[in-house]
């Protein structure tokens, strides 16, 4: 499902660069679960950044499902970010002016979802997660552990190839990966592929 090749990201410039990755490469099978572990400021969100195509690569290649994802624009570029990705962001980057339900429509919206195809889909892991109390609450209304639950129903809610967790779990409600991977595995298909970083003190 994923190949990364010799990737390197840089930043800054000639006085000063940062390695934030340098010469990385791996594979990973369909339905693995994959941790990348290390300290703050290793590179464990250049990484998925790099990855989800959030960030552009300084040199190498990353190939999903054979593609080079480091080559995409235009509409092809918005369909794998739509389509194959599930991405639980370390600050889990909600909406502040959309409630927590509208949060999780907004990506099926723009992938032509009927609103009853949406809340159908919604109800039950909006239950196993414990937010369907909160669905009509803003973000600034619920805690750091609701945001998380939120934020991982709305990449379940995607049906993706690829869940990328970035830092998610540290002192919050999912605190073993057994227990994430009992929720996945109800609402996700056998092959769907779980990448997460984690930092280590
Ligand atoms: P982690 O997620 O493991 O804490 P990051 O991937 O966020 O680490 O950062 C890796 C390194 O790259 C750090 O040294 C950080 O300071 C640097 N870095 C990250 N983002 C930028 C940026 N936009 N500009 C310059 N340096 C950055
Ligand atoms: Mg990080």
């Amino acid at each position: 499902i994923l190949r990364v090749e010799d990737l390197q990201k840089y930043y800054g410039n000639r006085g000063s660069v940062t390695r934030a990755l340098d010469h990385i490469g791996f594979c990973v099978e369909k339905g693995e679960f994959l941790g990348i572990m290390g300290a703050s400021g290793s590179g464990k969100t250049t990484l998925p950044n790099c990855i989800s195509t959030l960030d552009t690569v300084t040199s190498g290649r990353i190939y999903v499902e054979g593609e080079d994802i480091t080559a995409l624009r235009g509409a092809a570029l918005c369909a794998f970010r739509g389509q194959k990705l599930g991405f639980i962001f370390q600050d889990f980057n909600l909406l502040d002016t959309f409630t927590l339900e509208d949060n999780i429509y907004l990506p099926l919206v723009l992938a032509s979802k009927s609103y009853s195809e949406m809340s159908t889909s919604l109800a039950p892991i909006a239950l196993r997660l414990g937010i369907t109390e909160l669905l009509k609450k803003y973000p600034y209304e619920v805690s750091g552990g609701q945001k998380q639950r939120l934020s991982i129903a709305r990449a379940i809610a995607k049906d993706p190839e690829i869940f990328i967790f970035d830092d998610s779990f540290s002192a919050l409600d999912f605190k073993t990966d057994s227990q994430l991977r009992k929720a996945l595995k109800e609402y996700t298909k056998d092959a769907t592929t779980v990448i997460v970083a984690q930092r280590i003190s």
